[in-house]
């Protein structure tokens, strides 16, 4: 396994629409491997492989770990997408790795439903309900090139990228 940078906005690969994973290869989970080490080492909860700068369909995440409590629940999502959603609506404040020390509540389906390929090549379905559902959602949203920032209003927005644009012109790194 092998720490990976994390790359943030306004870097322009975040943008990008990932490719999906045609065969679950022994490359893909050695991405996944570094991938659980650089979320871990964050820490974060979630990570999108365009977030190391891998334009691949590939997800990690553990909504279990916590500092110091000792469990883990490392689960990998490959080609992941959501094949329905409720109604009802959830608010949660979330973050990203991507964009560093910046939250804001985000309006999303509280339940959705996921199809997704596991480490072993099998095709599942899922319901998440949740920080679940929360954090699966804001992770597809990387694959396809859309950040949390992109559900909060435009001003807000505005703000905080010209905030990230400017640190970059400087060349101050967050991680
Ligand atoms: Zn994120």
């Amino acid at each position: 396994m092998a720490l990976r940078e994390i790359i943030i906005i306004p870097d322009k690969q975040l943008r990008l629409i990932s490719k999906p994973v045609e065969t679950v290869s022994a490359e893909v989970r050695r991405l996944a491997d570094d991938m659980f080490e650089t979320m871990y080492e964050a820490p974060g909860i979630g990570l999108a492989a365009i977030q190391v700068a891998q334009p691949v369909r590939l997800i990690t995440m553990d909504l279990v770990r916590k500092e110091g409590n000792g469990l883990t629940e490392p689960r990998a999502f490959i080609n992941p997408e959501v094949i329905a959603a409720s109604e009802e609506m959830n608010v949660y404040e979330e973050g990203c790795l991507s964009i560093p020390e910046y939250y804001a509540e985000v309006e999303r389906p509280k339940q959705v439903r996921i199809r997704y390929t596991d480490l072993d090549g099998n095709v599942q379905e899922e319901d998440a309900d949740g920080l679940f559902a929360t954090c699966i959602q804001h992770e597809i949203d990387h694959l396809n090139g859309v950040l949390f920032v992109d559900h909060i209003s435009k001003l807000k927005r505005a703000m905080v990228m010209r905030k990230f644009e400017k640190a970059a012109k400087r060349g101050i790194k967050y991680v």
